[in-house]
């Protein structure tokens, strides 16, 4: 998506070799105009496949997620962070290491908005090793319902979360794929990974 990339290009960020801060426009500040075209890209994507749910993880996954819904018509579930999870039997849970605060969390969904009718699709922000995605991939099995796929609006292509979810078969769509962070450039994937 090519004015993805150059909001990437101009408001993103470089912090090191592997870390790109999009605060400007994803992560803390949103820009919702900007946010509703990246829902619609995700849409066009996923159109015809019979999502049912979309899912996310608080808190950054929310926005993109809730537009893509918004253009689907489809209700947004963000998954739940929390340090320590007391056992509730009316949750799905699982554990998954966080890249950025270098810790894990138990994330959880309530059992009432999930169930095996349901055909999901995830999105998120940023996909880097692939943690925060399996664990939703966890919830998602757990709940017996069927994942169409996933949309991230950015992928580090130089990390193995891609590489590693489309190897078990997930179509995974990335609306703009980083090659390289180094040297405090970016450089995108010439060709989105398919
Ligand atoms: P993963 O679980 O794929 O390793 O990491 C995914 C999560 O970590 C994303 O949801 C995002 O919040 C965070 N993350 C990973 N890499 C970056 C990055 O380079 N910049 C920012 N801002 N967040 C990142």
């Amino acid at each position: 998506m090519e004015s993805l990339k150059q909001n990437i290009l101009t408001e993103g960020k470089v912090l090191s070799d592997s870390v790109i801060k999009v605060d400007a426009f994803l992560n803390h500040q949103v820009d919702p105009v900007f946010m509703q075209r990246i829902g619609k890209e995700f849409a066009s994507r996923f159109a015809g496949s019979g999502i049912t749910k979309i899912l996310t993880l608080e808190s950054s996954g929310i926005t993109p997620a809730v537009m893509t819904g918004l253009a689907l018509q489809a209700p947004v579930i963000f998954a739940r962070k929390r340090k320590s999870l007391t056992l509730n039997e009316h949750l799905y849970s699982t554990e998954v290491y966080s890249y950025t605060k270098k810790e894990a969390n138990d994330i959880s969904i309530s059992k009432d908005y999930v169930d095996s009718d349901d055909v999901v699709l995830i999105i998120d922000d940023i996909l880097a090793n692939g943690q925060a995605a399996l664990g939703m991939i966890d919830l998602v099995e757990q709940a017996g319902a069927t994942l169409e796929g996933i949309g991230v609006v950015i992928e580090k292509g130089f990390q193995e979360g891609g590489k590693m979810l489309r190897e078990r078969g997930i179509r995974v769509e990335s609306l703009a794929t980083i090659a390289s962070l180094a040297d405090g450039h970016v450089t995108f994937q010439s060709k989105e990974a398919i």
